[in-house]
């Protein structure tokens, strides 16, 4: 059983004294600066000189300086760019002022698990990675609760590495619900491949081959749209809410008995088959380095993917849907 950690575990007074450099505010670069002060710790986010985010920062009432000088002010530097520029943004602006006994931090662990980053050994290395999205990092964070969270360690210099973790967890409320203690290969790879066979691109092909099935069968894609798209939600909901158990308890007897039966023809084993190579190709770092290709010449393929699904009927046709229920309220 894997051990989860609560407020009772973490002490915050480790971090006393102690200065944070956020780098990065985006998503969670946000949130996690400003739950960060709110808690009292001493905070400095790091940015380009003229960016955007540069007077969002300030006028969120965050201290902001460069990223440089922030990297050399603080103890703890916490790296919350996006994963695809962390290596050229800690060669140029960070490896400079990583002194000895200073502290690494991410939210996620590609760039140390596929070595686009490769610290020294007389650092910490550590993460605090929120099972969820940077705006409900915040919100809970504001509601008095927090997100669940991961913590691993992967370099431990100064002995205490965990309680650093631990604390930086506990000031933005993640301990609240519950810490779970991770390495950064288990985070990194796991959170691959979730994402790729499950999450956004599982999901997203489950429900488009559903809506093209009805629609080219005839159906309006008003319907179609509402039957593969948006009752997901509230089946994962249930899901999610009391596991399958309790989804086929909410359904109809029809629907558990077509489901079980038919349900495993769509996820078949050729299906996990499928899934077994995207597992090894992220392990062996396969897709790392395609990733890599793709950002460094200017992504090429994203960007025309998301020109194209724009057009796409379901897309047309969702935004339509989203509109008139909205005038309808
Ligand atoms: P983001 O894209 O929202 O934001 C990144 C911010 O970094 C930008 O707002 C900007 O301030 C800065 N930035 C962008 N390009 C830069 C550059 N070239 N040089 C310097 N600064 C630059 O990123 P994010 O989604 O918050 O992801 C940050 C980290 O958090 C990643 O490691 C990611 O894997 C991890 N993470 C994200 C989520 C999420 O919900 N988005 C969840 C868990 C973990
Ligand atoms: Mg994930």
């Amino acid at each position: 059983m894997a051990k989860l950690y609560y407020d009772g575990d973490a002490d915050l007074s480790v971090l006393s004294g102690k200065t944070i450099a956020v780098i990065g505010y985006g998503n969670q670069g946000s949130a996690q600066a400003q739950n960060l002060h709110d808690s009292g710790i001493d905070v400095v986010v790091g940015l380009r000189e003229g960016g955007k985010s540069w007077s969002k920062a300030k006028s969120d009432g965050l201290s902001v300086s460069t990223i440089e000088s922030a990297a050399e002010k603080a103890d703890i530097i916490h790296i919350l760019v996006p994963d695809e520029v962390q290596s050229q943004v800690y060669e140029a602006s960070i490896k400079p002022y990583l002194s000895e006994g200073k502290v690494l931090g991410f939210s996620h662990g590609f760039n140390i698990t596929f070595g686009g980053i490769k610290p020294p050994e007389n650092v910490d290395l550590l993460m605090v990675a929120p099972k969820g999205p940077g705006y409900m990092v915040r919100q809970l964070y504001k509601e008095g609760f927090g997100v669940p969270a991961l913590i691993a360690v992967e370099q431990d210099f100064s002995g205490n590495a965990k309680n650093i973790a631990l604390a930086m967890a506990k000031a933005m409320k993640f301990t609240k619900p519950g810490v779970l203690e991770t390495t950064f290969y288990e985070e990194t790879t796991s959170d691959l491949f979730g994402e790729q066979v499950v999450l956004c691109g599982g999901v997203s092909e489950l429900i488009k081959a559903g809506f093209e099935t009805l629609v080219e069968k005839g159906y309006q894609p008003e319907i179609a749209y509402f039957e593969c798209l948006h009752e997901l939600k509230l089946i994962t909901d249930l899901i999610q809410q009391g596991g399958m158990g309790f989804m086929w308890q909410m359904v109809s007897n029809t629907a558990e008995f077509g489901g079980r039966t038919r349900g495993s023809r769509i996820i078949s084993e050729a299906t996990k088959a499928e899934m077994k190579k995207i597992w090894e190709e992220i392990e062996a770092g396969k897709f790392a380095a395609e990733w890599r290709k793709e950002s460094e010449g200017g992504m090429k393929f994203l960007n025309a993917q998301r020109e194209k699904e724009k057009e796409e009927q379901i897309e047309v046709v969702g935004r339509r849907i989203r509109e008139l229920f909205q005038t309808a309220r």
